[in-house]
């Protein structure tokens, strides 16, 4: 999303150079914030945290897609091309599935809801949602738990890089992928530990926080209150 509100690139709703700010506007006549929906939930996940705010944080979106809003000294971190955070594309097996975006194997052909729930339909598992397959996965279910593991060590391994880069100590997970729940934690936790440095992995805060609709939503009021009224929020 640009800074003007134009959708450059949106490749699951394939949505390019879309003017999403100028219409809303011209249609509702009110002050209008077209926001990606992982910066917003990261910007709710720092802003309304309780106590011990930190000043740095990272959210990532586990949803229909991956992306990741970065929270870096207290601002939302966007990049040089306001691609920051954009992790759910990046390669992590050539060899793997096609994409949305035209390649092969980006970490959302394994780790996102979608992916998740084909994996689980082509391994034979009569499951209509995540919770369903994490409850199996939960019960001991050995194909259940293979998908519901896989998907969490692509996503580990995907933080250890992030914490490599950013030694950021708390990672918050949310999106409707949480639903896979504790099996699926786990193993994002194990592989972000196996693939980092020692103090890097034992000092990270890997929070489950949940759906993440109300995040989103209240990341976006935030947005467009420190816009329009100015307001910050002080550490
Ligand atoms: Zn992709």
């Amino acid at each position: 999303v640009d800074g003007d509100g134009t959708i450059r690139w949106e490749p699951n709703l394939s949505l390019g150079d879309l003017r999403l700010g100028d219409i809303l506007r011209a249609r509702y006549g009110l002050p209008t914030i077209v926001a990606n929906d992982s910066w917003a939930a990261a910007i709710a996940s720092y802003l309304f945290r309780g106590d011990g705010r930190p000043s740095n944080l990272i959210a990532i979106n586990v949803g229909r897609g991956v992306g990741a809003g970065l929270v870096l000294n207290g601002e939302l971190f966007v990049g040089d091309r306001r691609g920051a955070g954009e992790i759910g594309h990046i390669v992590i097996d050539p060899n793997g599935a096609a994409c949305p975006c035209g390649r092969y194997g980006c970490l959302e052909t394994v780790a996102s809801a979608p992916s998740i729930l084909r994996a689980a339909v082509s391994a034979g598992l009569e499951v209509n949602d995540l919770s369903e397959l994490g409850a199996m996965a939960l019960a001991g279910d050995a194909v259940a738990l293979d998908i519901v593991r896989s998907a969490g060590t692509a996503l580990g391994g995907a933080i250890a890089h992030v914490l490599g880069v950013l030694d950021v100590r708390e990672i918050v997970v949310h999106g409707s992928v949480t639903a896979l729940g504790g099996p699926w934690l786990k193993a994002i936790r194990e592989e972000a530990s196996i693939r980092s440095l020692g103090p890097l992995a034992r000092e990270t805060r890997l929070i489950d926080g949940g759906l993440g609709e109300d995040l989103t939503l209240l990341g976006a009021a935030a947005m467009l209150l420190t816009r329009e009224l100015g307001l910050t929020v002080h550490r």
